[in-house]
């Protein structure tokens, strides 16, 4: 089950859940993919097996992604009409652009979603499972890409953060209040 949205800022536009992002009806959930786009481990193999054989099908026929891109798919069995791939940096200690690559998967994942119209875009904390990226800096890219584009861009109406480990909810609930304060 979904814990309840427990914070909400920026006029509501942005939302924390602690959960599981197959759950979610929105209109497309962010899939923390790998460069071949044909599952794998985490939120991958979660968003894969919940979508059902046909995301893999259609999946293959798009060929892969390169770290910090984003692909579109349907969403199939799940309750989200969409899955936007993207691929995030691998960690090897921060000095070989890890940062700029997180960034660009959350902007190139934002605008995938503009132009294919969608409103309600949820996203997990990419790149912080197997790929082990530091959380809290993770969190902070994460939080501050989303806030400049919502700032920029009014198509969208919500970008959820859907954290699934306890660590990563509480760095956002942290960094959201916090943000909300100043
Ligand atoms: P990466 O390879 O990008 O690190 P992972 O799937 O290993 O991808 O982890 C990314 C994040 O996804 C982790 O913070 C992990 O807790 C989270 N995660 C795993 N399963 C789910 C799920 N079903 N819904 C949302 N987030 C999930």
């Amino acid at each position: 089950m979904i814990n309840q949205f427990l914070y909400a800022m920026l006029e509501n536009r942005i939302e924390l859940i602690h959960g599981d992002i197959t759950k979610l009806s929105v209109d497309a959930i962010v899939n923390a993919a790998n460069q071949s786009l044909l599952g794998g481990s985490g939120v991958d193999g979660a968003i894969h097996r919940a979508a059902g054989p046909r995301l893999l099908e259609e999946c293959r026929s798009i060929g892969g992604c390169p770290t910090g891109e984003a692909r579109f798919t349907r969403g199939y069995n799940l309750p989200a009409k969409f899955v936007i791939h993207t691929v995030g940096p691998v960690y090897y200690g921060g000095k070989h652009g890890e940062a700029e690559k997180l960034a660009s998967c959350y902007r190139n994942s934002l605008e995938m979603a503009v132009i294919n119209d969608c409103k309600t875009i949820a996203f997990p904390n990419i790149s912080t499972g197997i790929y082990g990226y530091p959380k809290e800096e993770a969190s902070k890219i994460a939080f501050s890409e989303v806030k400049r584009f919502l700032g920029e861009n009014k198509t969208i109406d919500k970008v959820i953060f859907c954290c699934f480990d306890a660590e990563n909810y509480s760095l956002y609930m942290h960094m959201l209040v916090s943000s909300g304060k100043n």
